[in-house]
């Protein structure tokens, strides 16, 4: 165990997970220094405060980079200052998860892919609730590993979602089941706009597992299916499962469209996938992956099956808003990729309105052309990103109009709109450039949509 009493500890980044980090190396009895290179939020500054922990704003110290090892938020890309600074001094980077792991006395059970989740986790935590176990969600997701870790125990799974930052600096993490949803391209600009850094980063999760562990994995993703294949040729690697919707594959698939989990121990039917509540191809693989990871964690079918057809999903995820004049308004504010888009056109097979738009992060909007061309009557393009929709997309959709506000948007899709269609706000982008965050600009469309 690395020592932390006593020990001179930076941590690179003052948000959510980095302060909770902080505390806990600070309750350990290590000298803490949060060190941010912008300026943190009067409540983290307010929490430290309340600590008794240093931090500093707008830059690095001489003291910060001094540290006898840093620890990073998922936030600091790998080319800041100060990452750089401890590398060059052969000093130990470490991640959030990597630090609040040493300390945990649970099973974990970790999820990762570039689409899926939150969805995942939180449906996890739903069969657990219905099936009495008691669990820990955590991660990626609101509550940093860092603050429940020191409520772990035996009796206690933690569900966690990780994300490839938290990756890429983990050392000893090991998840005791691990769940690698889809691998396509996303945060590219933080991997020097290689794809192969990024998968190397997703593969973290499965590298660091042993042969006692089990990853549980997206057969129908052809990157993660040729990892996985790479894998089980190595040395070392942990008990592989695949879930599918496409083929007949040991771990969960379908057979004449009814679930089959099947392994070494058991292979029974759970339900008919018409059954799972939540629309879409991409929530049925979300449903095989959840099915197999309950069932590898010895849950019994009953819960599973309540969950696959009670678990309502979780806000911004393709979330039904209301019925108006015939027509369905979806909001999917959390498709911050082109992918999650994909996905969600493919869930419908009436004609959609579609909102796209916002802050592009360098999007191939063409990969979307043949759903377009087959279902989408019009898109409504907003934000930043509204040029390259215009240019990308255009004699592909039959109308493209822009808006300037989000309630502009809605006003534009209910003209569009006629009876029987879909209207789906699903950006491809990021909110920042007229939003605090995907959830207001959720929240947003709702209200418009709401005042209808
Ligand atoms: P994440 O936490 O990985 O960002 P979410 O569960 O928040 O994933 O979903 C993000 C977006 O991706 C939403 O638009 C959702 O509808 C879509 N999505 C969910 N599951 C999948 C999947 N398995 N494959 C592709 N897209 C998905």
């Amino acid at each position: 165990m690395t020592r932390i009493e006593n020990q001179y500890i930076t941590v690179a980044g003052g948000a959510r997970s980095g302060v909770a980090v902080a505390e806990l190396l600070h309750r350990k009895g290590a000298y803490v220094l949060v060190s941010d290179a912008g300026s943190l939020t009067p409540e983290f500054r307010k929490r430290l405060e309340v600590a008794d922990i240093r931090f500093e704003e707008g830059g690095h110290s001489d003291a910060a980079m001094k540290g006898d090892f840093l620890v990073v938020s998922p936030g600091v890309p790998d080319e800041a200052s100060i990452i750089r600074e401890y590398r060059s001094q052969g000093k130990q980077i470490v991640s959030e998860i990597e630090v609040a792991s040493w300390y945990s006395q649970s099973r974990i059970i970790a999820v990762t892919g570039s689409n899926g989740k939150t969805t995942v986790v939180n449906w996890l935590a739903d069969v657990w609730k219905r099936a009495g176990r008691p669990y820990l969600l955590a991660g990626n997701i609101g509550t940093a590993f860092s603050e429940v870790v020191e409520e772990t125990s035996s009796e206690k799974d933690v569900i966690l979602e990780v994300s490839s930052f938290q990756l890429d600096h983990i050392d000893r993490f090991r998840a005791r089941v691990a769940v690698l949803l889809n691998i396509t391209p996303d945060h590219l600009n933080r991997y020097q706009n290689q794809f192969e850094n990024y998968i190397a980063s997703k593969m973290k999760l499965p590298g660091h597992q042993t042969a006692e562990d089990t990853l549980i994995y997206g057969y129908d993703d052809p990157v993660v299916r040729e990892q996985t294949e790479k894998l089980e040729r190595s040395s070392s690697h942990p008990v592989l499962l695949p879930f599918s919707s496409e083929l007949d594959v040991p771990g969960a698939c379908l057979q004449e469209g009814v679930i089959r989990l099947r392994t070494d121990v058991y292979n029974e039917e759970v339900l008919p996938m018409k059954q799972i509540a939540l629309p879409g191809q991409h929530n049925l693989r979300n449903g095989l992956a959840v099915a197999l990871t309950a069932r590898v964690c010895e849950i019994d079918s009953e819960p599973i099956r309540e969950s696959l057809t009670g678990f309502e999903g979780v806000p911004h995820r393709l979330q039904k808003v209301r019925k108006v004049d015939g027509v369905v308004w979806y909001n999917d504010s959390k498709a911050t990729n082109v992918n999650a888009v994909w996905y969600a056109l493919t869930s419908f097979d009436k004609p959609v309105v579609l909102i796209m738009g916002g802050r592009d992060k360098g999007n191939d909007y063409s990969e979307l052309s043949p759903e377009i061309r087959k279902k989408v009557k019009a898109i409504v393009a907003i934000g930043e990103g509204r040029n390259a929709i215009k240019t990308q997309l255009d004699g592909v959709a039959p109308v493209i109009r822009f808006a300037d506000s989000m309630h502009e948007a809605v006003e534009k899709c209910y003209r569009i709109a006629e009876q029987g269609d879909v209207v789906l706000l699903s950006p491809a982008c990021a909110s920042f450039d007229m939003f605090d965050s995907y959830e207001d600009r959720g929240h947003r469309f709702i209200q418009s949509v709401l005042a209808l």
